[in-house]
Formats: C-alpha cells, structure tokens, sequence
C-alpha cells in the first residue's frame, strides 16, 4: 500500500498534464489537488495510473480541454474504465470530499470548477448525496453498457450531410443514431419517410415470446443478434397470494415455461422465470440505457424512456427482425414536446402528469408521435417517476416517450449496480438532451406546481377529472360512493419511492388504529423490490392492515385476477395504480368501473372505502372517535441502503434440447414455409372477398384464442371468422368451391390446403388494419394463401405479409374489386420475376365445364428488391436460414 508522501509512480503524466492545461490556474490547482488526494489517502493501493488517468481524462473532455476522453487501451473504448468497483472507505472518501469531492465508486469530481471542468452541473443532485448513498459492492452488472462513440457518429453523418446540421430534438438523435445504413438515405420527412432501424435490445413478456421465438427458430441462427430477455410475468393469477399463485402458474403454465426457459438457454437470451417481476419493472432496474433502442413485445415497453431509452412496443414479428438482424421499420414519428416547469406539492406525483396529459390528448392524441419531455421541472422528477409518466404515454396511442438523461437516472442506474453505464452516460450527456433551438413539432406545457392529483376513469383512461372535482364528478353520475378495493403496484407504480409514500401514510392509518375499508392488494414490481421492501419493513406495516401482498407479476392488471367479494356483472369500483382501463381488464367483469390514480390517492382512499373521499381536506374518523387528517406522503426516491440483491436473470446450459411436448396444444414446431416454386400461380381460389373493414382482429381474433398463440395449427382455427362475406352478407360463412357447400372460412381454407388447392383473398381498403399481430400473417400464410388483393393494406400489415412470404398486390383502379366473384379463379401474369414497380396481371376466369370468360385486372405492389428475396425464398427467415446455411458451408 502506498504511504503518505510517496512520490507518485505517475508523475511524468501528471507532468505532461499540467504541461497541456497553460496557464489555468484553477485548473492546474484542481489538477494537482486530485493528484494529492489519491496519494495522501492511500488510494494508490486501488487506483492505477491508467484509472487517473481516466478519471482526470473525463474531466478535461467535459471541460473542452482535450477533444476526446482518455482511451483506455485495457478494454479498448473510451471508457470510465473500470469493470470493478474500487473498495472505498469512509474515511478516505471524506478525505477526498474536503478537497474535489467524491463519485460514489471512488469517482473524482472536480467541485469548485463545475462550470469549467468536471461533470455538468445536472449532477449536483449527486454531490449532494455523496456521503450517504448507498454504494453498491457487487461485481454483478447487468445488461450491456452503450456504444456512445458509434451512435454519435452515425448521428452525426445524417445530421450534417442529410439534414443540413439542424438542431435536433432528443428523440429525433436517438432514432437517426440508430439508421441501419445512414448512407442510404436522402432525406428524412416525419410522418412520411420509413426508417430502417437497428434496435440494441429486444424484451419479450412470456405471452407474446412464445410466437417470436417459434419464428426465430426458423432462422436457424446460433443466438439472438442483439441481447434479448423473455419475462414470465402475464400468465400468473392473483388469487391465494404470492407464493401460492407462483406454485400454480408454474404447474399450469409448465409447458410454456418450460419451452421458454429452454430456448432461451438455447439462444443466449435471458430468462426471468415466473415471479421474478413484470417485464418493465426487471427492464428498467437491468437493462435500459440512456440514448440506446428497445423493442418489447409489449404496450408498456416505453417504460423505459424513464431511462432516457427509445422503447417501443411491438408486435413479435418485429421483434424478431431485431433478434434475427432484420432491419427494423419505423415511420419517422413527429415528435410532440411536453415542457415542465414547476416543482410537484406534496400530494401531487409524477402519475399525476400523465394522467393529466392523458386528459388533455385523448386515447389518440399520441398517434405517430414521440412524447419528449423538456423543461426545468424534470430536474426534480426522480429516474422512476419519469419511467411511470413514460410508461402511461401508451394510453394516448404515441410510439414512445422519453426523457432526457438527468441526475436522478444518474443516481438510479448507480443504485442497481450500473455505475458504468451512469458514468458512460455522463460522459456523453450532451448526446442525451435535445439540442439547443431544437424544433418539436407541438409543444404542451405542464406546470407541475399548479398540477392537482387525478383520477382517470372509468372504462377509458382519458376521462381525466381532477381529484378537487371528483366528489361531484360521482354525484353527478350517480354512482355508489363505494370503493370495493384498491390496488397499487404493477409495472407503472411500484417504484420504492412509490412504495415509501405509500407506506408514509399507512403508518399514520396504523398509529390511528385506522385499517382500510376495501381490500387493499399490493403487487412488486420485481423480486428486488419486493425483497427490499420486505427487509426496509414496508410489508409488515402493508400487511398490518390487512394489505394482500401478490406476486410479482401482472395478475390484476390484465385479468389474471381470480376475484371472489363480488357476483358476476355486479357494479362497483375499484381504483387502481395500474396504467389501462378498458372495461372488462382487470376481473372480466364489465360492471365493474375501475379508475386510475397514483398509489398515494388509491392508498389513502381505500383506506376511506369511498369515491368521494379527498385526503388533502377531507377527514376520517380514528379508533379514539377523532378526526383524523392525512399528512401529506413522503419517502425516499432510491433505498438508503440499497437495493436488496434478488433474483437475477438466468442463463444456464446453451447445448440443452428446446423442450416442445409432441402432444401440447400450446406449442407447436413451425415448419419453414414452401419457396416460390418460379412459376405462375393457376386455379388460385377466392376463400373469401370480404366486405368492408378487415382488421387484424376480424383475421386472428383475440379472447380465448390466445392461449394457442404458440401453436399455429391450433390458433388457425380463427383464421377471418370476423370477416364479412360480400358475396352473401354473413360474416364466417363462404361456399366450399370443391364441394358447393357453405362452411367457416377456416374450415373452407383447411379443406383447400388438404386439398393442394391454393387461394387468394380479396378486400377492400386499409386490410389488417390494427394491431401488428403476426398471427394474422402466419395463418393465412399456413393455410396456403400466397397472394392477398386489395385496394390498400395497412402498412405493417403488409409487411408483416411480406415477412412470411405473401405477396400484397393492389388494384390499381379500386372498382376492379366489383368485377371479382367468390367463385372465380384467379390466374398470375407477373410474378415470375417480380421486379420493385413491375405490375402484376390478374387473369380471372368465371363460368365451367369448358364455358368460361376471362378477363385481365391490372395490380401493382410495394416490393423493393429485399421483400421480393423473402417472398422468392418463401420467408424473411427462410432468407435469412439460407444466407447461415451458405455461410456454414
Ligand atoms: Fe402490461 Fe399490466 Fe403487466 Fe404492466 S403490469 S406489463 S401494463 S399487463
């Protein structure tokens, strides 16, 4: 260990340093003070020469001394350095405060120069907090730390030789730092021009993983291309309490566990079994990184914008084109800034925001737009509060939304153990803000000292009403002023912060002998909060009250609530700190109405048992028979002593079989599908020409097919039983061409394939609109359909057409759909080397037995050159199995 006075082994560095910084005199003193401190404190023992250098590297980048951070040639990149946690010792570390001022970690700052040298002053807040905060000694760092130095370069190419050098809004970075070819582009025009995009990371939740990976099989690639998690957190009922509903889901679940489990080992891909925590929650606490791009299969996957990260949720076809190294497609949104300024009150949360916002926008008011937030008051907003405003943005439609990097999310990523990932961030902040003049396309403001508590409901969550007004809101409506129970927690509200408040007022309930008036149930986010929470006490004060701790999964939130204190279609309330509404979501019950608040509002208020109850003024009355008022809620934004260290993810024996029983009716081995034989289609029949829309709904129906997701034969069985038969006027019903009768259409499209018989069908405009489910391709696709007509697709429909080897054509005059019969059969002139704009000929034949007419439609399609590859191979994986099998040769 070195002694007090050594002389510095790396004095000719600090040298040529003090050589470089002129004649800065506040610079130089600072410079030697860091040099001294290390020495003095012994800290030589942990620091290398290479770590100063580092260190003092970061600061003279920050300062605009040095152009670029030091280069650490150890683990070639610009980088903090190290892979380890340097030891620190209390003692030491108030030595060094004294003079420049410690990071957690060991991390030197430079204080007295902030403005001229060190980290920005965004970082105050950590300054602060120094002493105190929690200094994690594990070695265990999830996730992956950013690329900065490329993504920055790629951003600067479009923004300089594609956009003229304009300045850019946060989201607008993010997004063109992720082109997949910057050179191929020309110009980019929001709401217009698609961007071909390279996400860093795909998240999948156990529901929706089981159809991706199935496809992702077809790739035959060794291991996803980008790092990818699977979460098993929807398929767990809420009934007897947390360890007990676990236990059951994995016996009744087993087989979709089973399959997860082993093919994520197989793919390299990590695994949150059952229990570990909702997708969001594990996301944000391990893997989402300021400035990076995620695709979940998931509507909350913004989440993570709370974290300064694009995430946007997906269907599972496009999250296999990440896994599988697909250029991802995204029409470049508009991008809709919310500048906050003020400081919250007391009552008031950042859940509030967004359920303002909500009210403002409407459920569609988001649509093609990334919400950013700008302005003072996200200073004071903690990492976690702005996760809960991202992760509500999915209410009012928007592709994402996000923040941009602060000092809380500095504060947080070093409290879940990703220091280097904090510190990378810090690094390149200025890539991880808007830039100065940066234009957003609309802008709403939000002043949050004037911002009252809401509660959003019911059936919808855009019905906003603030909680000043919502005694009369109930009155008016005539509703029973009953609260039937209160349920906090999910992916948006189950921070510890959250958890704190809450149990801020519990405490006081419980000191007042108060226990709540409706069932109180609490869900943890994740095994790590809820493993601290239980060591900080929080449960046995929740449980004191009578407070059902779930487990940590979706349960409630979306119907996996096995609920007994009601009758079917009984009315009554409940209130929520979940993020939708949507009748029938949480118990299947459509009577019941069900609001949305913050878990402070939904705490307090179950507590009263009544809708018209405001804690802010209103009273309830104690054991003693006094009344007894709320004190406002409080709670500590980050645990002072840490997060518990929980269940991690798993990733274990990469050589295991993928475990698929032969006889499941869930699961089922997908067979990659045929390759155009290169010759014209013939005798194509019509299965259906449906009338009017036809959405991915009326294709793949939802409900109780879900539970098929993973097994296409099984989930075929819905294939079009929403369309409507323009020929007859029923939906689900057409004529059997082979056999004259009337049948379903899938049952018609089945008896075609056993058949060898192919088919064609025929719609009108917009065909699969709604939501990107892949099914809705993948069946028709199975049950032997290579061409659809229509007089227009909807966009990712057609691509995810286009993906499974289905060619989309177009009318090209919309009344050639009139002069089409159900009982026609169709003929191609033009498919046989398909070119990017070349027309393809209908040939349609009506009549029989030798007396027939023929008649020519013109069609033309939106093909480039890679789509036509996939349709010619048969897939976009079979493409991409193809191109390994080559490259294995
Ligand atoms: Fe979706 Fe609710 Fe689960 Fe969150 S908790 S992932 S919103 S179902």
């Amino acid at each position: 260990m070195a002694k007090t006075g050594e002389k510095s082994s790396h004095e000719s560095y600090w040298v040529e340093l003090l050589a470089k910084l002129g004649n800065d005199k506040q610079v130089r003193e600072v410079a030697g003070k860091i040099s001294k401190a290390y020495v003095n404190t012994g800290r030589r023992s942990t620091l290398t020469n290479n770590n100063v250098k580092l260190r003092l590297g970061i600061a003279l980048f920050n300062a605009g001394v040095e152009e670029k951070p030091y280069y650490n040639d150890e683990y070639e990149e610009y980088a903090l350095g190290q892979r380890e946690e340097v030891p620190v010792e209390a003692g030491n570390d108030e030595v060094i405060s004294e003079e420049v001022g410690t990071f957690p970690m060991g991390f030197v700052f430079i204080n007295p120069l902030k403005n001229k040298i060190g980290l920005p002053l965004q970082f105050h807040r950590c300054l602060a907090t120094t002493k105190n905060q929690f200094i994690p000694k594990t070695k265990y760092v999830s996730g992956t730390v950013p690329q900065y130095e490329k993504l920055i370069e790629n951003l600067s190419f479009v923004q300089k030789r594609i956009l003229g050098g304009q300045p850019l809004t946060l989201a607008e970075k993010i997004l063109y730092a992720h082109l997949w070819d910057p050179k191929k582009i020309n110009n980019i025009v929001k709401g217009e021009t698609y961007l071909k995009l390279k996400p860093d990371r795909v998240a999948m939740q156990d529901a929706s993983a089981q159809m991706a990976i199935l496809q992702f099989m077809l790739s035959q690639m060794s291991s996803t291309a980008v790092p990818t998690s699977i979460h098993c957190d929807h398929l767990i009922e809420a009934f007897k309490g947390s360890d007990k509903d676990v236990a059951t889901a994995k016996i009744t679940n087993k087989e979709i566990f089973d399959f997860l489990r082993s093919s994520a080992n197989r793919y390299g891909i990590k695994f949150w079994g059952p229990g570990s925590g909702i997708i969001h929650q594990v996301v944000l606490e391990n893997y989402a990184t300021p400035g990076e791009l995620m695709l979940g299969t998931d509507s909350h996957t913004p989440n993570a914008g709370g974290l300064g990260m694009i995430a946007i949720g997906v269907g599972g076809a496009d999250a296999v084109d990440a896994m599988a190294d697909i250029p991802w497609e995204l029409k470049a949104p508009k991008i809709l800034g919310v500048k906050l300024t003020g400081e919250l009150n007391e009552w008031t949360s950042p859940k509030d925001v967004i359920l303002h916002l909500v009210g403002k926008l409407t459920v569609r008011g988001g649509t093609g737009h990334i919400i950013e937030y700008f302005g003072p008051g996200i200073e004071k907003l903690s990492c976690t509060g702005m996760a809960t405003i991202c992760n509500m943005g999915a209410e009012v439609g928007a592709t994402t939304s996000l923040f941009p990097f602060t000092s809380s999310m500095y504060s947080y990523l070093t409290s879940t153990r990703r220091q280097q990932v904090a510190h990378q961030a810090s690094l390149y902040s200025s890539y991880l803000k808007a830039d100065v003049d940066a234009k957003y396309d609309q802008v709403i403001e939000i002043n949050l000292s004037e911002l009252e508590p809401h509660i959003n409901g019911p059936f919808t969550p855009d019905l906003s009403t603030p909680l000043s007004k919502f005694s009369d809101f109930i009155k008016k409506n005539g509703w029973k002023d009953e609260i039937k129970a209160g349920l906090i927690g999910s992916c948006t509200n189950s921070s510890y912060q959250d958890m704190s408040r809450v149990v801020s007022l519990t405490t006081q309930a419980l000191d007042k002998g108060l226990q709540p008036k409706a069932d109180f149930f609490i869900t943890p986010g994740s095994e790590q909060i809820r493993e601290t929470m239980e060591r900080d006490g929080h449960f046995e004060i929740l449980e004191k009250v009578g407070g059902h701790v779930l487990a940590n999964a979706c349960g409630p939130c979306i119907g996996q609530w096995k609920r007994t204190d009601i009758q079917k279609d009984e009315e009554n309330a409940i209130l929520t700190s979940y993020n939708r509404n949507f009748r029938n979501r949480n118990d299947g019950n459509p009577s019941t109405m069900n609001f949305l608040a913050s878990p402070e509002i939904v705490t307090a208020m179950t507590f009263a048992g009544k809708l018209s109850f405001n804690p802010i003024t209103d009273t309830l009355i104690d054991k003693d028979g006094k009344p007894f008022k709320f004190s406002s809620p409080f709670g500590d934004e980050l645990p002072s002593e840490g997060f518990a260290e929980a269940q991690i993810d798993t990733l274990a024996d990469r050589t295991a079989d993928i475990i698929i029983s032969p006889d499941s009716t869930r699961l089922q081995l997908l067979e990659p599908f045929q390759i155009f034989p290169g010759k014209e289609y013939d005798n194509l029949r019509i299965l259906v020409k449906v009338k009017g829309k036809c959405t991915t709904d009326h294709i793949s129906a939802a409900g109780p097919w879900l539970k098929y997701k993973g097994h296409l034969e099984n989930i075929s069985n819905n294939t079009l039983i929403g369309a409507l038969n323009a020929e007859n006027n029923k939906v689900n019903v057409v004529r059997n061409a082979l056999t004259g009768t009337d049948d379903t259409i899938p049952n018609v499209a089945r008896y075609y394939k056993k058949n060898g018989v192919q088919w064609v069908v025929i719609a009108e405009h917009n065909y699969g609109e709604g939501s990107a489910r892949e099914h809705a391709a993948l069946q028709v696709r199975y049950l032997g359909c290579p061409i659809i007509i229509a007089k227009s697709f909807a966009r990712i429909h057609e691509t995810n057409l286009k993906k499974q080897g289905v060619l989309p054509l177009v009318f090209k005059n919309d009344d050639d759909y009139n002069l089409i019969t159900g009982s026609d059969v169709i003929t191609t002139i033009g498919v046989v080397g398909l070119k990017p704009d070349k027309d393809v000929i209908i040939r349609v034949r009506r009549g029989k037995n030798g007396d027939y007419k023929e008649f020519d439609i013109e069609t033309k399609h939106t093909m480039s050159e890679d789509q036509i590859e996939w349709f010619n191979k048969g897939s976009a994986l079979n493409l991409i199995a193809y191109k390994n099998s080559s490259r294995n040769l």
